[in-house]
């Protein structure tokens, strides 16, 4: 992460926006289209990694079904970008500070200083996937997490789940044996009796856990086991561990979830008034759709909150 000199003087005063939106991917853009339209001076800051880059198509979005994701949204910053009191910015907001008396001051990696009057976190999350060799470079292609985004076009085939090391790995194999026949798989963290204990659920409702930990992934969808065996899948589902793609909400004050996701009310303001959060960041269900409604619930919030029409300001 690239730091800044908090002891080098602003030079100037820094512009101020109606709003700023740390975050120019579906949430993010959608929330700042709602405050375009209602005429108001909009920043999107936006530093280029959406969640779903690695993913070639994304799936479940009416109207969008099967189109990558970079397409989706190109168009998206297309429309925006045609209202002209929207800004944007290629940048990284690093530091957040302020309230609603006083405004919000953003300071970015390049350096310079943003004032809002609202704020919209939609920074999404960032996930870490389980530390074996050959699932990273396979993320979003042949690693997958969710069924419902990738599900259908493998249907029918062998597909492998890894396990979380919890209560909820039956559960996890039913949810996936709607799409496929399972083969679960372990990384070696559970014990030999919640291993024996685990499988033979698993055999109660016809799938085979792997004995052998799972070491590693080659070739297209290989999955390499500890005793050296290979076995082909046309895909691998896992459970990474999602955190906020930024810390910006702790350094406002706001309350995050046990889940990890930022607390928003119904109009997705967080618990600081004055600021909004929406998409992934404020529900960790990761999906286009929801993260599209919601930033257009932020957008109309942070709008209403400008008019002092917002309960709570
Ligand atoms: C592999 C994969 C495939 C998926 N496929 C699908 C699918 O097929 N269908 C579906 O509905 N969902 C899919 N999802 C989920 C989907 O990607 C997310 O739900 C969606 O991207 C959330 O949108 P968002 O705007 O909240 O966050 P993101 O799309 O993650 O965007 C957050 C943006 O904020 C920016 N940002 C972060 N921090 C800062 C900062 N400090 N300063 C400036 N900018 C910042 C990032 O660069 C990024 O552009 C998939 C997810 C993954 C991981």
């Amino acid at each position: 992460m690239t730091m800044i000199d908090p002891n080098k003087p602003l030079s100037q005063e820094p512009p101020t926006f109606d709003a700023v939106v740390v975050g120019g991917s579906h949430a993010g853009m959608s929330a700042a289209l709602q405050l375009a339209r209602a005429c108001r001076t909009v920043l999107v800051i936006d530093h280029g990694q959406p969640r779903n880059q690695r993913a070639t198509k994304a799936h479940g979005w009416l109207g969008w079904d099967g189109v990558a994701p970079a397409r989706i949204l190109e168009v998206s910053r297309q429309q925006l970008l045609t209202y002209e009191r929207v800004q944007w910015s290629t940048d990284e907001v690093l530091e957040a500070s302020g309230s609603l008396e006083t405004g919000f001051l953003l300071r970015c990696a390049s350096g310079k200083p943003y004032h809002a009057k609202r704020l919209i976190l939609a920074h999404g999350v960032v996930d870490q996937l389980p530390d074996l060799p050959g699932l990273a470079e396979r993320w979003g292609e042949t690693v997958l997490h969710c069924p419902y985004c990738h599900g259908y076009e493998i249907r029918g085939t062998d597909i492998g789940l890894l396990v979380a090391p919890r209560k909820e790995a039956v559960d996890q194999v039913k949810a996936l044996s709607q799409w496929g026949n399972i083969t679960a798989v372990h990384a070696g963290e559970l014990s030999g009796a919640d291993l024996e204990e685990l499988s033979a659920e698993l055999r109660t409702i016809g799938v085979n856990l792997e004995e052998n930990a799972l070491i590693g992934m080659t070739g297209k969808a290989t999955l390499n086991f500890a005793d050296g065996r290979g076995r082909d899948v046309a895909a691998l589902f896992v459970h990474p561990h999602t955190r906020l793609a930024s810390d910006l909400s702790t350094q406002l004050g706001c309350a995050i979830e046990d889940a990890g996701c930022i607390t928003t009310d119904s109009a997705k303001q967080t618990t600081v008034p004055g600021v909004f959060a929406c998409g992934d960041a404020a529900r960790f269900a990761g999906n286009i759709a929801l993260a599209v409604g919601e930033g257009a619930l932020a957008g109309v919030a942070a709008h209403r909150s400008l008019l002092g029409l917002l309960a709570d300001d």
